[in-house]
C-alpha cells in the first residue's frame, strides 16, 4: 500500500530521518480507510514540541503543554502532536495531567474509539492495537478498553460515539450502550461548548434520526441543556434533516420541531454565536411566515433569497411539502426577486436627509417609519423611485399621519 497523504509526506520524512517516530493517526486513517473525504490530517511523534518547533520552518505553538505544534506545510496546517497519555479529567474539560510517552501504543490507547485510534506509516502501513478496521468493516463504535471507564474519564466521548454514528452510519457497540445509558447523567459535567460542536455535526449526519434516537435510548437527551418538556420525540423523528444543507437550517429544524422558540434564552444557555442566533432566529421566523401566508416580493426582499431558500428546504423537512417541489419554488422565489424594484434601501432614490428638507418637523421616530413606509411602496413599484413622485407620496403621507 502507498502512503496517500503526499502532503503530509515530508513531514514525516523530516521527522523520521532526525531519528523520530511519525505517523498519521486519527480520523485522517479511519476517513481514508472508509472511502471518506479527509479533512485534516493529524501526526502523532515521539519528537517533543521543542524538537518539531526546531525542526520546521514554519510553526505555531498552539498547544505546547498538550503537546501540539501546528506545522505549515504544502499550504496546509498540521497538527504535529508529541505522543501522550492523560491522567485524571477531575473539571470534566482537560486531563490534570499530560504525560509525554514515548510510544505509539500508550498514544493510541488514550484515544476515545477503536476506529479513532488507527495509526499509518509512511509506508502506508496501518498500525491497528485494538481492532479497529474490524469495527471499520462491521460499523461499530466500540470503545477503546473499558467503556465505563472511559466515559467516566471523559463523558463528552458519548456525544462523540452518537456523533459517529450519524456521521458514518455506525451502530453503537452493546456494552457501550449500556455503559452510555449507565452515566449519561456525567455529560451535565461538560463544557456546553464541546457539547455543541459535537450536536451540530450529530444533525449533519447521514443518519441523524438513528442518532438522535440514540440520545433519547441512551438518556443522553435528558442530560442536555435543553428547557423542560422539550422531548417531543416523535416530531423530531418526521424531521427529513438530509434535504437541509447549512447547520442552521439543521438547528431550526431541531429545535422547532421540539417548540423551542425562545431562542435568545436558548442561544444564551448554549453560548451561541450572535450570528447562529441570528440567522436560526430569522429562519423560525419566516418559516412561521411562510407556512401561515406564503412569499411576496416584499418577504422575499426581507429575507432575501437565501434565506427563502433555506425556509423551503425546511418546508420539505417538515414534510409541508415535498422534495419535488424544491427546484421550483426556488425559481418562484428568484422570479419575486427580480419584481422587487430596489434590492436594499441604499438603491432608493432618496435619503433620510431629503425626507427632512421636504419636512418642518425636527427628526424623530417618524423619520424611521416613514423610510421603512417608503421602501416597501418601492419595493412593489406602488411608488416610482424617482425624487418627485417621492416627495408627493412623503407629503401625502404626512398629512394622513396627522390630520389636522
Ligand atoms: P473529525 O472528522 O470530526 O475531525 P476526528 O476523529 O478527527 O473527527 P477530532 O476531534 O479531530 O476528531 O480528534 C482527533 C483524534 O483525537 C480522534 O480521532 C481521536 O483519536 C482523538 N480524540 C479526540 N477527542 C477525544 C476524546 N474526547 N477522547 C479521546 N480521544 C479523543
Ligand atoms: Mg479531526
Amino acid at each position: 500500500m502507498s502512503f496517500p497523504f503526499a502532503k503530509a509526506a515530508g513531514i514525516l520524512d523530516t521527522l523520521t530521518a532526525h531519528g523520530f517516530e511519525a505517523y498519521v493517526v486519527g480520523g485522517a486513517v479511519r476517513d481514508y480507510l472508509l472511502d471518506r473525504p479527509v479533512h485534516d490530517i493529524d501526526i502523532a511523534t515521539s519528537a517533543h514540541p521543542a524538537d518539531v518547533v526546531a525542526l520546521f520552518k514554519r510553526t505555531i505553538p498552539v498547544g505546547i503543554e498538550h503537546g501540539t505544534v501546528v506545522v505549515l506545510s504544502s499550504g496546509t496546517n498540521f497538527e504535529v502532536t508529541t505522543y501522550r497519555s492523560e491522567s485524571g479529567y477531575d473539571d470534566y474539560r482537560h486531563p490534570n495531567q499530560v504525560v509525554f510517552e514515548t510510544t505509539l501504543e500508550k498514544d493510541l490507547m488514550r484515544r476515545d474509539f477503536t476506529i479513532n485510534a488507527l495509526a499509518m506509516d509512511r509506508s502506508g502501513r496501518v498500525i491497528d492495537l485494538f481492532g479497529g478496521r474490524d469495527d471499520l468493516a462491521r460499523g461499530l463504535i466500540r470503545t477503546v478498553g473499558r467503556p465505563e471507564e472511559r466515559i467516566s474519564e471523559d463523558p463528552l466521548r458519548m456525544m462523540r460515539g452518537i456523533r459517529f454514528t450519524s456521521e458514518l452510519s455506525f451502530t453503537l457497540g452493546q456494552a457501550e450502550l449500556a455503559a452510555f445509558k449507565d452515566r449519561s447523567l456525567l455529560l451535565k459535567k461538560i463544557s456546553v461548548e464541546r457539547i455543541d460542536q459535537e450536536m451540530t455535526k450529530l444533525l449533519a449526519g447521514r443518519s441523524v434520526n438513528k442518532a438522535i434516537g440514540l440520545l433519547f435510548e441512551t438518556k443522553c437527551f435528558d442530560a442536555l441543556p435543553f428547557p423542560e418538556q422539550a422531548a417531543d420525540r416523535r416530531a423530531l423523528e418526521r424531521v427529513r434533516f438530509s434535504i437541509l444543507k447549512t447547520d442552521a437550517e439543521r438547528w431550526t429544524a431541531f429545535l422547532t420541531a421540539l417548540r423551542i422558540f425562545d431562542l435568545h434564552a436558548f442561544a444564551r444557555v448554549w453560548n451561541w454565536s450572535r450570528s447562529r442566533e441570528k440567522t436560526v432566529s430569522a429562519l423560525q421566523k419566516y418559516d412561521a411566515v411562510r407556512k401561515r401566508d406564503g412569499w411576496n416580493p416584499v418577504r422575499v426582499y426581507y429575507a432575501g433569497t437565501e434565506l427563502a431558500k433555506s425556509v423551503e428546504r425546511l418546508q420539505v423537512a417538515f414534510g409541508r411539502a415535498d422534495t419535488a417541489s424544491l427546484a421550483g419554488m426556488e425559481r418562484d422565489i428568484d422570479s419575486l426577486w427580480k419584481t422587487c424594484r430596489i434590492h436594499q434601501r441604499g438603491e432608493l432614490a432618496v435619503t433620510g436627509n431629503d425626507l427632512l428638507k421636504w419636512s418642518s418637523e425636527h427628526p424623530g421616530p417618524w423619520l424611521s417609519e416613514a423610510l421603512a413606509m417608503l421602501e416597501k411602496q418601492v419595493i412593489t413599484g406602488s411608488v416610482a423611485n424617482e425624487m418627485e413622485e417621492i416627495e408627493s407620496w412623503f407629503k401625502a403621507w404626512q398629512k394622513q399621519r396627522k390630520p389636522s
